[in-house]
């Protein structure tokens, strides 16, 4: 407590306060990158792909990327021009070990915290959203999961996802806060309106994958790499 005369000089937490709707991104944004459980659904995709399009494992690898750097997805591309079930497809690659995840009381606290609604906006599927956030223990603070049939399978970052969720949610871009791990899904939330929270894990996808280097940061407000510290500390 200090004395009354004396003025709290610690400088404020960036200001939040025109905030009432939260955006938060799934895999790599609620959890911590280094968990790893991405890497096993990365694994998935190249061998669904391997074995629905009999190609060779470095084939598929290399026709996984391309989709994903083409049309926001690896999904989107396998829809698009290998006639691939979407429902097969998600169910196979969300079909994970999740057992890296523990609940996070640093972050459940910090995002009880937050006044307003809070959404989970990803490109994947509803049940793996769900079952990561009962591991994470954060399954009441989540207003509602939009996934990639929320987008009709349409994903970040193709502006279409980002009119879907803004008709779905019913809300102002303006008082809407986007949080993501990876830099490029936080252009066309920029672009309308939304305050945007790049979490910096160091990956090369994290900076927009290798092919794009991150070379313009207009579209990130705040750059963090704790999601839970950053949400304790913002004004709201
Ligand atoms: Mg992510």
């Amino acid at each position: 407590m200090l004395p009354l005369n004396q003025p709290d000089t610690a400088e404020p937490g960036p200001d939040f306060r025109h905030v009432d709707t939260w955006i938060f991104d799934l895999d790599n944004t609620l959890y911590r990158a280094d968990s790893n459980l991405f890497a096993q659904i990365d694994q998935r995709m190249t061998d669904y792909i391997a074995r629905h399009l009999s190609v060779t494992v470095e084939a598929a690898w290399q026709l996984q990327h391309s989709y994903y750097r083409e049309y926001g997805s690896t999904l989107s591309g396998l829809i698009r021009l290998n006639n691939v079930d979407p429902e097969t497809f998600l169910a196979y690659v969300h079909d994970i070990d999740l057992s890296p995840l523990t609940p996070d009381e640093a972050l459940i606290a910090a995002i009880d915290r937050l006044p307003g609604r809070r959404f989970v906006f990803t490109n994947g599927c509803r049940h793996h959203a769900k079952r990561v956030l009962d591991r994470l223990g954060l399954s009441e603070a989540v207003t509602e999961i939009w996934d990639i049939r929320t987008l009709d399978f349409t994903p970040k970052p193709q502006a279409e996802a980002y009119h879907r969720v803004i008709t779905t949610g019913a809300f102002e871009p303006k008082s809407a806060a986007m949080f993501e791990d990876m830099a490029r899904n936080l252009m066309p939330a920029y672009a309308l309106g939304m305050t945007t929270v790049w979490i910096n894990n160091g990956s090369e996808w994290s900076h927009q994958g290798p092919e794009y280097p991150l070379v313009a940061r207009r579209h990130i407000h705040h750059e963090i790499d704790d999601l839970a510290e950053f949400l304790h500390a913002i004004r709201i």
